[in-house]
C-alpha cells in the first residue's frame, strides 16, 4: 500500500517536472494554453521531419519539399490564415545552386620562384563562385590579420597596407577583445568580404587557426563543400550578398596556413599570439597564388511556409511578432559510418516542431493576443540563411510591421536546465521580457557563455536583425537541473559528434522535459511582446540598433 502510495507520489512528480516551476501570476487563460506545450506532439513533428523517408530535407529536394507540405498542412489544420504569397501558405524562394567541382580547382602558392600546388582536401577547399562558373585570379598576397575593420574604425587589420589589386589572407574569426555582438557582425563572411572589397582586393584566403579545428573538425568542413551552397536571386535575377570584384577564393587548412608564413617577416606562432592578443596586424608577404575554381550553377526554388493568427486588438493586429524556424538541413551527402542521409533532427526539426506546437498553444488561447503572431518556417537556412533574408527583404506583410523575431533553431532536447541564454538579446527590450518571463518558469537569464562561437549571426534571426527588426534566439545555459546530468558533456558531444552529421537523428538520447521548457518560454516571451502596448526597441547605443535600427 504505501509502496503503491509513494509510486503514485513519484509518477505526480516524474509527470509535472518541466511545468512545476510556472508561476500562478501567469494568467490562468495563458497556464491553461501552456498546456498544449507537451512533450508528445513535439515529439510526433520531430520524429516526422527527421525520418529518414525525407532524406535530410535538402533545400531544393523533393524531401524538403514535404516537410514544408507538412507545415503548410498543419497550419491549416489548425485554421492560421495563410501569409505566403497569392493567398497560400507558401513564398517561393528563387536560387542559384552553386556546384564546386573539386578536381577542376586550384591553388598554387609561388615562393621565391618555387611554386607549390596545395592539394583540395588536405590543404584547401574552395566555395564556388554564384557570380562566374570558372573564375580564377593570380595576385601577390598581403596578410590582414582578422581582416576586421570596426565600424568607429577603432580597431583596423588593414591600417598601414596597400590591398589594392591583391589577395588577402585573413584568420577566421575576430579579436576577442570586441564586444560579443560587435565581433560577431565584423567576423561574419560578408562583412569580411566587404571590407576586403572596398580595399581593392581582387580574392581571399581564410586561414585556420588550429582551436576551429576543436569547434569543427577540418575533415567537416571538407565534407561541407561537397554540399552545393545557393544563392537567393532577386527580382533582376542577380545573385545575394554576392562580390563580383572578388575573382577567386579558398580556406586553408591549419597545416597550409602555417606554410604560409614559413619565410614571412612574422612567424605563425607570432601572428596567432596577437590574433589572439586582439592586437591589429598586416603584412606584406613573400608569396603569390593563383586561385582557380570551378562550379556548375543551376536555378531552382523553394518555399518558405508562413501563417499568421491574427491578432485580437484592431490597431495593434496589424503588427507582427514572428517566430521562425527552418525546415532545410543538409540532405543526402557523404556516408559517414555508412550513413549518407543528414537528418538534422536536433537541427531544425526540433524547431520546427517548437514552431507547430507553439502555433497549436496561441490557437487555443480563448483570446488571441491583441498583435499578430506570423508563424514562419523558412528554406534554405544551411546554405546562408537564404529563407529568412528573402522573407526579410520581401516580406509578405509590410517589413515595418514586424515588430520582433523568435528564432528557434535547435530547440532544447538534451537536458532539462534552470539557465536560459538570449542570443541578441542583449540588443533590445526584449531582454527584459526574457528576463521576467525566466523567472516566472523559475528559470534564469544569464549571458551568452560562448561569445566566441559568433552564435547571432549565424542563424534566422540575424536576417531580421538586418533589416532593422529586434531579434532573439533563446536557448538554454550549460547547467544541467539535474545535477547528475554532465551538460557540458552532452553539448559538446553534440557539436562534435553529430551536429551536421547524418548521426544528427532520432536515435540520440533526448530529453524532451527540456523541450517543453524550451516552448514555454518561447510561448510566453511571444505572448507578452504580442500584448505589449510598445513594440520592442533597439537599446539606446546598441551596435545593432545604431547599424540597423531606423527609429
Ligand atoms: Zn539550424
Amino acid at each position: 500500500m504505501l509502496l503503491r502510495r509513494l509510486f503514485f507520489l513519484a509518477l505526480i512528480l516524474l509527470c509535472d517536472r518541466a511545468s512545476a516551476q510556472i508561476s500562478p501570476s501567469i494568467p490562468a487563460e495563458v497556464r491553461k494554453a501552456m498546456e498544449q506545450l507537451a512533450k508528445e506532439p513535439f515529439r510526433a513533428h520531430m520524429a516526422f521531419l527527421a525520418a529518414d523517408l525525407l532524406e535530410g530535407r535538402g533545400t531544393g529536394t523533393r524531401g524538403q519539399e514535404l516537410a514544408a507540405r507538412y507545415v503548410a498542412a498543419q497550419f491549416e489544420v489548425l485554421g492560421l490564415t495563410p501569409a505566403g504569397t497569392a493567398g497560400t501558405f507558401y513564398q517561393r524562394v528563387p536560387l542559384r545552386e552553386v556546384t564546386v567541382v573539386p578536381e577542376r580547382c586550384s591553388v598554387t602558392l609561388t615562393e621565391n620562384g618555387n611554386r607549390v600546388n596545395l592539394k583540395w582536401g588536405e590543404d584547401f577547399i574552395a566555395p564556388g563562385s554564384a557570380v562566374r562558373e570558372d573564375t580564377e585570379v593570380e595576385a601577390p598576397v598581403v596578410f590582414v590579420g582578422y581582416g576586421v575593420t570596426t565600424p568607429d574604425g577603432s580597431y583596423d587589420d588593414y591600417a598601414g597596407v596597400d590591398a589594392k589589386g591583391k589577395i588577402v589572407a585573413y584568420l577566421s574569426g575576430a579579436p576577442p577583445s570586441l564586444p560579443g555582438e560587435l565581433r560577431a557582425h565584423v567576423g561574419a563572411f560578408r562583412e569580411k568580404m566587404r571590407r576586403a572589397v572596398a580595399h581593392g582586393a581582387v580574392g581571399n584566403i581564410v586561414l585556420r587557426p588550429p582551436q576551429q579545428d576543436a569547434i569543427l573538425p577540418w575533415a567537416r568542413s571538407v565534407i561541407g563543400m561537397r554540399f552545393p551552397s545557393m544563392r537567393w536571386l532577386g527580382p533582376d535575377s542577380r545573385p545575394s550578398d554576392t562580390f563580383a570584384e572578388m575573382r577567386g577564393g579558398a580556406a586553408l587548412s591549419t597545416a597550409a596556413s602555417e606554410r604560409v608564413f614559413q619565410h614571412a617577416s612574422k612567424s605563425w606562432e607570432q601572428v596567432l599570439s596577437d590574433a589572439a592578443g586582439s592586437k591589429p596586424q598586416s603584412f606584406d608577404l613573400p608569396i603569390k597564388a593563383k586561385i582557380q575554381v570551378v562550379s556548375r550553377h543551376r536555378e531552382t526554388d523553394s518555399p518558405n511556409v508562413v501563417a499568421v493568427l491574427p491578432g485580437s486588438d484592431p490597431s495593434l493586429k496589424s503588427e507582427y511578432v514572428v517566430y521562425s524556424a527552418h525546415t532545410d538541413h543538409l540532405g543526402i551527402g557523404p556516408p559517414i559510418n555508412g550513413d549518407s542521409i543528414y537528418n538534422g533532427a536536433a537541427d531544425d526539426a526540433s524547431g520546427v516542431a517548437a514552431l507547430l506546437v507553439l502555433a497549436k498553444a496561441f490557437k487555443s488561447l480563448p483570446h488571441p493576443p491583441a498583435r499578430s503572431i506570423l508563424f514562419l518556417a523558412t528554406t534554405a537556412e544551411e546554405k546562408g540563411l537564404l529563407g529568412a533574408d528573402y522573407f526579410a527583404e520581401f516580406p509578405t506583410v509590410p517589413r515595418k510591421s514586424l515588430v520582433a523575431d523568435l528564432n528557434m533553431d535547435g530547440a532544447s532536447v538534451f537536458y532539462t536546465f534552470d539557465e536560459v541564454v538570449a542570443l541578441g538579446g542583449p540588443s533590445s527590450s526584449l531582454n527584459g521580457v526574457i528576463e521576467r518571463d525566466a523567472t516566472l518558469l523559475g528559470l534564469k537569464l544569464i549571458p551568452d557563455p560562448q561569445p566566441e562561437q559568433l552564435g547571432f549571426v549565424r542563424n534566422d534571426e540575424y536576417s531580421f536583425v538586418r533589416r532593422g527588426v529586434p531579434a532573439v534566439l533563446l536557448g538554454e545555459g550549460l547547467h544541467a537541473r539535474d545535477p547528475k546530468v554532465d551538460s557540458k558533456k552532452l553539448s559538446d558531444d553534440y557539436v562534435r559528434l553529430h551536429y551536421h552529421a547524418p548521426s544528427d537523428d532520432m536515435s540520440q538520447h533526448f530529453d524532451f522535459d527540456a523541450s517543453v521548457q524550451f516552448m514555454q518560454m518561447n510561448f510566453l516571451v511571444g505572448y507578452d511582446v504580442a500584448q505589449a502596448p510598445e513594440r520592442p526597441t533597439w537599446n539606446r547605443n546598441d551596435f545593432f540598433g545604431k547599424t540597423f535600427g531606423h527609429e
